[in-house]
């Protein structure tokens, strides 16, 4: 039986590349996003993948939304928590806003969906749950301590919540890109790209979207059942965290 997988941020950028990835491998995929219904339309129109507009920061809509999915594909059995944002500035000059905005979107929604799946998966004795974390929580990165505080929390998370859920047949996994060719990484200037960015990454190029979710594949498959409360990095050889 296919496996029901719902992937946060899952109509572009990395989070369309595991929803991608997860169809091919055969799950029946519901991709989640918040407010760009065009690429949300055009990414379902290309992919045959169902999309549901709701806000990850949000509890109730959360919940309401899964059951929704759980209605139209069934009970969510692996979930990929990628939605993320960042609102950058140095702390000397960051707002309330930029940070609440952040917190809200990269760490409030890890509570508002993985607490709303976690019971039945627990009920029905199997779930996997990878959470997309960054580089940039792992080593720090000045103008971003609301996104590296967040990501390097998602990390904590990943760990509790694996060892509480390990005897249940659930593993909960995060995985950490590093630069990736996303839109936003592309809009940088070619120049900048290749004295400031490149030089910091010992294989030489950006990572492409597909080499994080061939990870979220992997860790999301029957067979990885061994493998819990881990941090996989994914950065070109960018920061080695032990
Ligand atoms: P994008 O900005 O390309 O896409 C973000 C996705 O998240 C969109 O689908 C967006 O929906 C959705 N989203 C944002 N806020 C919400 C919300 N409140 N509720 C529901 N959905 C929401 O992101 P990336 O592909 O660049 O990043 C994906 C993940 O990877 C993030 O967690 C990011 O921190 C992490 N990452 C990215 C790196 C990179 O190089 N790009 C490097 C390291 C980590 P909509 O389309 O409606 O706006």
């Amino acid at each position: 039986m296919a496996r029901v997988a719902l992937v946060t941020g899952g109509t572009r950028g990395i989070g369309g590349a595991i929803s991608l990835g997860l169809q091919q491998a055969g799950c029946k995929v519901a991709a989640v996003y918040a407010g760009n219904d065009e690429a949300a339309e055009r990414f379902r129109d290309a992919t045959g993948i169902p999309v549901f507009k709701w806000n990850v920061c949000d509890f109730d809509s959360c919940r309401r939304g899964i059951e929704t999915v759980a209605a139209e594909l069934g009970p969510v059995e692996v979930l990929v928590n990628n939605a993320g944002i960042t609102r950058d500035a140095t702390l000397h000059k960051m707002t309330p806003e930029q940070w609440s905005a952040v917190v809200s979107t990269n760490l409030d929604s890890l509570f508002n969906m993985t607490r709303n799946v976690i019971e039945g998966m627990r009920d029905r004795g199997f779930g996997r749950i990878v959470s997309i974390g960054s580089i940039n929580g792992q080593k720090g990165q000045f103008g971003q301590s609301n996104y590296a505080a967040t990501k390097a929390a998602l990390i904590g998370f990943t760990k509790s919540v694996a060892l509480e859920n390990a005897a249940k047949g659930i593993t909960v996994n995060a995985v950490c890109p590093g630069y990736i060719g996303t839109e936003m990484v592309r809009a940088v200037p070619e120049e900048v790209l290749k004295s400031k960015i490149l030089p910091q990454i010992p294989v030489g190029r950006l990572g492409e979207p597909e080499e994080i979710a061939r990870c979220v594949v992997f860790l999301a498959g029957d067979e990885a059942g061994f493998i819990t409360g881990s941090t996989l990095s994914v950065n070109g050889g960018q920061y080695m965290a032990s």
